[in-house]
This record gives structure tokens, sequence and C-alpha cells, in this order.
């Protein structure tokens, strides 16, 4: 061990999980989990279903208050009771399954509201940074639409431009693209891949095998709310040592 490793929070670690419980009532959920997200790092989060992949992403902003262990994210304990939690929050942007935007607002205004609201930006600036985020996200074409109007992978296109445009350290993925028809999953993938590409830290959960293969830096399998192996998508989807890896993987690849 350095005596980097040993400093308490080095200055490129966005988010360090330390033993990490989570319970609901008796449902041992996670147990014991610990984890490191560098930055610029892409880390994919594979596992079954109910293994504890959302609970552990919930629990990375702290929409979910665990019971044991430490969220530390930019060196800042998110679990100390000291802590300001809008402020840590803001840093961090999340990209759910359904895609959470706000039905009687344009797309231009979803991307708008919080900047304005939260961070009090004038609303030329947060005009100017919502069409730059959507323009990135390939809808610039979309800006006057309503959620309603668009496909499902546009919606979520929209969501990824709302959440960049509050300009996170971190963006926490959650299934982005298993309520989408197969036909729009790929341009979803397309837009996270070139945000992978530009150095955002991503935390994803994702059924996506391929996509965690060619974009993730670190592969995490859990089960069972443990993390059971990590390492490289070579070694972790390619190779992997744990038979209970093994076993997911044969069932979904
Ligand atoms: P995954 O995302 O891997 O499918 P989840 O984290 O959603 O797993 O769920 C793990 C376990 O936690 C499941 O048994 C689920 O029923 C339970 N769980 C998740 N969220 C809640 C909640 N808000 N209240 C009660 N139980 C929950
Ligand atoms: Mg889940």
């Amino acid at each position: 061990m350095t005596v980097q490793d040993s400093l308490p929070t080095s200055p490129s670690r966005v988010v360090e999980i330390k033993n990490l419980h989570k319970s609901f009532g008796s449902n041992h959920v996670l147990r014991g989990i610990d984890f490191t997200v560098e930055q610029g790092e892409v880390v994919c989060v594979i596992g079954p279903s109910g293994s504890g992949k959302s609970t552990l992403l919930r629990c990375v902003n702290l929409l979910e208050m665990p019971q044991e262990g430490q969220v530390i994210v930019r060196g800042e304990d998110l679990t100390d009771p000291d802590c300001h939690l809008d402020a840590a929050r803001q840093q961090i942007g999340m990209v759910f399954q359904q895609f959470n935007l706000f039905p009687h607002l344009s797309v231009l205004a979803n991307c708008t509201v919080a900047q304005t609201t939260v961070l009090k930006r004038k609303a030329s600036e947060a005009d100017q940074i919502a069409r730059a985020n959507l323009a990135r996200v390939g809808l610039n074409d979309k800006i006057t639409a309503y959620p309603a109007q668009l496909s499902g992978g546009q919606q979520q296109r929209v969501a990824i431009a709302r959440a960049l445009s509050m300009d996170p350290a971190l963006m926490l993925f959650d299934e982005p693209t298993s309520a989408l028809d197969p036909e729009l999953v790929g341009d979803v993938l397309t837009v996270m891949r070139k945000l992978a590409l530009d150095g955002m830290t991503m935390l994803v959960v994702t059924h996506e095998m391929a996509f965690a293969r060619e974009v993730a830096d670190r592969v995490v399998f859990m089960d069972g709310g443990v993390i059971v192996e990590q390492g490289s998508p070579e070694d972790v989807i390619g190779n992997p040592t744990q038979e209970r890896t093994q076993n997911f993987l044969r069932r979904v690849l």
C-alpha cells in the first residue's frame, strides 16, 4: 500500500463506499458493500434481479439511508449527520429506468427548471446550458416538444440532458434502457458511450452486457447483497472466476 492509498480521500476518488448495509424491515438487502469509483471511471454493476443493485445506487445519493457503513462522495461523508445533503446531492445526476420527466413541461423547461430553482442560475444561462446538453444527446430539434410527444428513447435522452445540465461530478444510471423498445436502446447507449469517452464518471446498472464489455473500465457483479466479483470486463464477463458469476452470465449471454 502506498502513501496515496492510505490517505482518507484521494482527490481522484469520486465515490467511496465502505461496509454498506441496508435492510428493509427484516430483509437484509445490502450485506457489506465496499467499492470505489475514480474520476473518469465507468463502472457497470451487473447481477440478478433482486440482488440489491438499485438499492446500492440509491444509497450513493442517499435516496435510501443505510443502517451501517459510509458513502463518501468527493471526500464528503453523506452518512454524517452534519453533512449538507442537498449540496452533496447536487453533484450527482441520476437517470432512472422510468424517465421521470415532468410531463407538463417542455423538453427545454425540463432541462432548465432545476438549474434556475436549485442552482439559481439566470434563465438565459440555464437556457444556453440546456440547449448545449440537448444538442449533446441529439435532441436540439425537440426543445419545444412535450415528453408525451417523444419516443421512450428520446425521453430517456432528455432525462440524460437534464441531469447533465446540473454539471454533475458523477452520473448514476439505473437500467436506463430496460423500459425501451429494442430498436430504441441503441440511441441511448450511443449517448452514454459518448459521455464515457468525454470522461464522465459513471456508475451504471445494466443488463446490456455488450455495452458493459465495451464501455466499462470495471464491472461489478452483485448477488444476494454482496459484491461477488469485480474487475475488468474481460475478466468478469469474459472469464469469471466465481461460480455465481458464471451461472448468471450463462443465463443472460
Ligand atoms: P435489483 O435492483 O438488483 O433488482 P433492488 O435493489 O431493487 O434489486 O431490490 C433488492 C431487494 O430489496 C428486493 O428484495 C426488494 O424487494 C427490496 N427492496 C427494494 N426497495 C425496497 C423498498 N423501498 N422497500 C422495501 N423493500 C425494498
Ligand atoms: Mg433494479
